[in-house]
C-alpha cells in the first residue's frame, strides 16, 4: 500500500466554490490529477505544500481570451497557446476558452482542427468558443451541431465589424441554432452603423488621434446592440452572454432582461475597471495601447460595474486578451505611428494580471466577498460554459486545479515580471495586494516560486457540456415558431 496522495495542500483557507460555506481551514488531498479529500488533517502526501496563511482556490478560469487567432484584418495575436497557457498560470489561472474564429468562406470545421494543431504547445487546459461570422446554411445545419457535439458548445456573434457582423435575420438564425442545440450564444454588442457614422464625422473633422476612438463608440451605442441581442434572444427562447460589458447603461439593461426572468448572462474585463477613457489621451502614439472595443468609459461606469459585479449582475469576469505589441510593425503600429484610430489594432493584453487586479481591488479593498470572487473568477464560468463540476470548484472528483494565493503580498506591475510575448501592460505601475504563489494543473505544479514549470503541451483540450448535458433547458421562445 503506497501513499494515499500524490499532492496534499495543507492547512489552507479553502475557499471551494462549492456550497454557501465560507473559507474553511482544510487540506485537500489529490491523487490522479483529481481531488479526493478536501478534510482537516490528511495523511502524508508524495508532495506536501504548506499553505499556512494563504488561499486556496479553484484554478481561474479565463472564458474570454484570443490566443494564436487573426484578426479580422489580419494580424495574427502575439501570443500563441505555449506563451498564453504559461501567462494564465502565473496569475492563478488553469483553463482558457479562446476562440476558433470564422472568417467568412471559412469552413468553420476546417477552422477548429486548425485551431487543435495552434493548442498544441498549451501548458493548462482550454477549450473553444467558435466565432461565427458566416452562417449559411451548412454552418448552421452541419458544422454548428457537429462541433457542439465535439464539445464547443458557445459561440460569439459580433454586431458591429465590417467583417464579423452579422445582420439581425442572421443572429436569430444563430440564436435559433444555439436554442435547438443547447448552446450559448455570446455577443459583441456595438451599433454598427452609429459607430461608422460617428467615425466617418470624425475623421471628415480631421479628429484621428487615437483619443476618438472613444467617442467614435459611445456607450449609448452599446447599450442599443445590448437591448437588441436581449430582444432577439428573448425572440427566439435562447440564453445569451453578453460580454465585456463596459457601460453603466448596459448594466441597466441587463438588469431590465434579469427582471423579464430572461436568461441573460453578462462579463466584465479589467479594464473597464481599471481603465478609462481618459487614458487614450496619453501623449503622442501611446494612446494607442489602450485601443480596445468596446472603449474605456468613465469613472462611474466603472463604479456601476463594481456594484454589478458583487450584486451578481455580473456572472463572470475575463481578461478579454488580445495581445498586438506596441513596437511591432505586426502591432498596434501597423499603419504607422500617425495612423488614424480607425487602423489602430483593437485589443489590450491582460491575461496574467486579470485575477490578481479583481482580487486586489476587489476582495482585499473589502468590494468582494472571497466566495464571489471564486464565482466570478472560477464557478460561474465552469457552470455557465458546460465545465462543471469537472472544473471551477474544489471538491472530491472535481480536476485538481487548484491556486494558491498570498493574499499579504504587495506587486507591483511591471511588464518585465510578466510571461505574456508583449511588449507592453496597460496596468504598468499598478500595485496590487494579493497574488498566487502556487498554481496547480491537474494535479502538477505549473507555478512556484516564481518559475513557470509547465511542460509544453501537458494541457488538454476540454470537451464542455451543452446546458442541457448541464440540467438547464433553453427557454419558451416569445413569439410562436
Ligand atoms: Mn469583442
Ligand atoms: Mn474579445
Amino acid at each position: 500500500m503506497g501513499t494515499v496522495f500524490d499532492v496534499v495542500i495543507r492547512n489552507g483557507e479553502v475557499a471551494s466554490g462549492a456550497g454557501r460555506a465560507g473559507p474553511l481551514r482544510a487540506d485537500v488531498g489529490i491523487r490522479d490529477e483529481r481531488i479526493v479529500s478536501v478534510a482537516p488533517g490528511l495523511e502524508a502526501g508524495r508532495l506536501e505544500i504548506d499553505a499556512s496563511g494563504k488561499l486556496v482556490l479553484p484554478g481561474a478560469i479565463d472564458a474570454h481570451c484570443h490566443v494564436a487567432q487573426k484578426s479580422s484584418t489580419g494580424l495574427m495575436t502575439a501570443d500563441d497557446f505555449l506563451t498564453a497557457t504559461g501567462s494564465a498560470a502565473c496569475g492563478g489561472t488553469t483553463t482558457i476558452i479562446p476562440f476558433a474564429a470564422q472568417h467568412r468562406g471559412d469552413s468553420l470545421r476546417e477552422i477548429v482542427r486548425e485551431y487543435h494543431r495552434r493548442a498544441a504547445t498549451a501548458i493548462v487546459d482550454y477549450g473553444f468558443h467558435l466565432i461565427v461570422s458566416d452562417p449559411n446554411r451548412r454552418t448552421l445545419d452541419e458544422d454548428l451541431p457537429e462541433l457542439i457535439r465535439e464539445g464547443c458548445t458557445s459561440f460569439k456573434m459580433f454586431t458591429t465589424y465590417d467583417a464579423l457582423k452579422l445582420a439581425d435575420s442572421q443572429i436569430l438564425d444563430v440564436l435559433a441554432v444555439a436554442r435547438q442545440q443547447n448552446a450559448l450564444v455570446m455577443v459583441h454588442a456595438e451599433n454598427s452603423d452609429a459607430i461608422a457614422w460617428m467615425t466617418r464625422r470624425l475623421l471628415d473633422a480631421g479628429h484621428t488621434a487615437p483619443k476618438f476612438h472613444a467617442d467614435s463608440r459611445p456607450a449609448s451605442a452599446e447599450r442599443e446592440a445590448v437591448h437588441r441581442m436581449i430582444t432577439l434572444s428573448e425572440i427566439v427562447g435562447a440564453r445569451l452572454m453578453i460580454v465585456h460589458v463596459s457601460s453603466a447603461d448596459a448594466v441597466e439593461q441587463i438588469r431590465w432582461a434579469r427582471g423579464r426572468g430572461l436568461p441573460v448572462y453578462a462579463e466584465t474585463c479589467p479594464q473597464y475597471l481599471f481603465l478609462t477613457a481618459a487614458d487614450l489621451d496619453r501623449p503622442g502614439f501611446e494612446g494607442a495601447k489602450y485601443v480596445f472595443s468596446p472603449p474605456a468609459r468613465d469613472r462611474s461606469s466603472q463604479e456601476a460595474l463594481w456594484t454589478a459585479l458583487a450584486d451578481g449582475t455580473m456572472d463572470i469576469f475575463s481578461s478579454d486578451h488580445a495581445p498586438y505589441r506596441f513596437n511591432d510593425p505586426e502591432g498596434k503600429a501597423a499603419h504607422g505611428t500617425d495612423a488614424p484610430f480607425t487602423k489602430i489594432p483593437s485589443g489590450v493584453p491582460g491575461l496574467e494580471t486579470c485575477f490578481p487586479l479583481l482580487f486586489s481591488e476587489g476582495v482585499a479593498k473589502g468590494r468582494l466577498t472571497l466566495q464571489r470572487f471564486v464565482e466570478l473568477s472560477a464557478t460561474q464560468a465552469a457552470r455557465l460554459y458546460g465545465l462543471y463540476p469537472r472544473k471551477g470548484v474544489i471538491a472530491a472528483g472535481a480536476d485538481a486545479d487548484v491556486a494558491i494565493w498570498d493574499p499579504s503580498v504587495d506587486v507591483t506591475i511591471t511588464n518585465d515580471r510578466l510571461h505574456h510575448r508583449m511588449d507592453y501592460t496597460p496596468y504598468e505601475g499598478i500595485r496590487v495586494k494579493g497574488w498566487p504563489v502556487v498554481t496547480i494543473s491537474r494535479g502538477e505544479v505549473v507555478w512556484a516560486e516564481g518559475q513557470l514549470r509547465g511542460r509544453p503541451g501537458r494541457g488538454a483540450f476540454l470537451k464542455r457540456l451543452t446546458a442541457r448535458q448541464s440540467g438547464r433547458e433553453s427557454p419558451a421562445p416569445a413569439v410562436p415558431q
